[in-house]
């Protein structure tokens, strides 16, 4: 019977489902083959993966806005794109009743006021922008959010609204400058509402002082489940029932940030202690990269998300799960906006590639490229 790679327990083949080590959220969705695509995990594990490990990682603040960044790049405005919108934290000074006020920036820096009661929380789980993964329907109120629309040209206005309706599918829609566009999702203003509407009028476009909740933790057992996710799909058979696989098992699954520290799994998280040179060294324009680099009887997986969050960790520490596999190292870059990718390429050569002008890559120019191919936006303002 095959193994689930995450939970190491048999699986009947029916119960196994595929899922993305790069989750397709952020960018993970690779055409037309997917490298970081497995078949060996459970459906049991892939779900909660989702709720608890992938969730906090892709819905943090950082995330959020970084993906928002890279999207807006290779957006076609003419096609009238769904767009994610930038997170700026809840307002503390903006109340209405028992509600709190959220504020979010629209494609062309529009102000948007979301209301609503306060999410649930779970236990050791970290904060997320929107709407907890974890969270039950009827744990949800989706109240009300008021869009106040920055551009006045109107080749944006379908993207601003597309985009705004999106992100609040559940909740009551108002457009705060502007008469109610009629038949579709936007709502008259009621009366109650009204009072709360000028005051948000009055403050719309100006500084708002608002305030986000982060965990320094909200990565660290997405980063642990990546370099399982990677072993699996790289590594020697040995890794799957290895000491290695096991401790990176034990802590993407132990819930408890406290009980994390304790377990002896070496890396630096999205916080840590990484040299500014690797750094440099690890990060790809609006890219991705992933790195599997050896160092003395290591294997060390490097990450860089969206140019701005990195982090390492050991994959393994038994030379023979990466012999003949990985010589010093190994990199793909992804280009999460082009859903393209290159790699494996040799460290040395990325590195050439990079820093010395003559040693270029063929496929490594190609996707810069067509990354630097940017279509121009139209004006915000006409
Ligand atoms: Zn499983």
């Amino acid at each position: 019977m095959p193994i689930c790679l995450y939970c190491n327990e048999e699986k009947m083949e029916e119960e196994l489902s595929q899922e993305h080590v790069i989750p397709r959220a952020i960018g993970g969705n690779l055409i037309p083959t997917n490298p970081f695509s497995l078949n060996r995990v459970c459906k049991r594990c892939n779900s909660i993966c989702g709720t608890f490990i992938d969730g906090p990682f892709i819905k943090n603040w950082l995330t959020q806005n970084n993906r928002t960044e890279a999207i807006l790049k290779y957006a076609d405005i003419t096609k009238n794109p769904t767009l994610p919108l930038r997170y700026m934290g809840s307002c503390e000074d903006i109340k209405f009743e028992d509600n709190i006020c959220e504020l979010w920036l629209g494609p062309t820096g529009d102000t948007i006021y979301h209301f609503h009661k306060p999410y649930p929380e779970e236990a050791h789980v970290a904060h997320m922008v929107g709407v907890p993964t974890f969270a039950r329907k009827d744990e949800i109120d989706s109240g009300f959010a008021f869009l106040f629309i920055r551009s006045n040209n109107p080749a944006w206005h379908p993207t601003i609204a597309y985009s705004f309706i999106s992100q609040f599918k559940d909740s009551i829609l108002y457009l705060g400058n502007g008469p109610t566009p009629k038949g579709g999702r936007f709502s008259d203003i009621p009366l109650e509402l009204q009072e709360l509407h000028s005051m948000l009028r009055s403050m719309s476009g100006q500084v708002h002082s608002a305030s986000i909740k982060m965990n320094i933790d909200y990565g660290d057992r997405f980063i642990a489940k990546v370099a399982l996710g990677i072993g699996g799909l790289f590594l020697n058979k040995e890794f799957l029932s290895s000491k290695s696989a096991q401790l990176l098992r034990t802590f993407m699954w132990t819930r408890d940030s406290k009980q994390r520290e304790k377990l002896p799994l070496r890396g630096t998280g999205f916080w840590g202690a990484l040299s500014q040179d690797l750094k440099n060294i690890m990060n790809w324009p609006g890219g991705h990269v992933i790195a599997l680099i050896q160092s003395g009887k290591t294997l060390n997986l490097f990450t860089s998300f969206y140019e701005a969050q990195t982090a390492s960790i050991i994959i393994s520490s038994e030379p023979q799960h990466w012999d003949g596999i990985v010589n010093e190292g190994l990199v793909f870059v992804i280009s999460p906006g082009l859903q393209k990718y290159v790699g494996p390429k040799n460290i040395a050569n990325y590195i050439a590639h990079k820093y010395e002008g003559d040693m270029k890559d063929k496929d490594f120019s190609m996707l810069e490229e067509e990354m630097n191919n940017i279509k121009e936006w139209p004006p915000f303002d006409i």
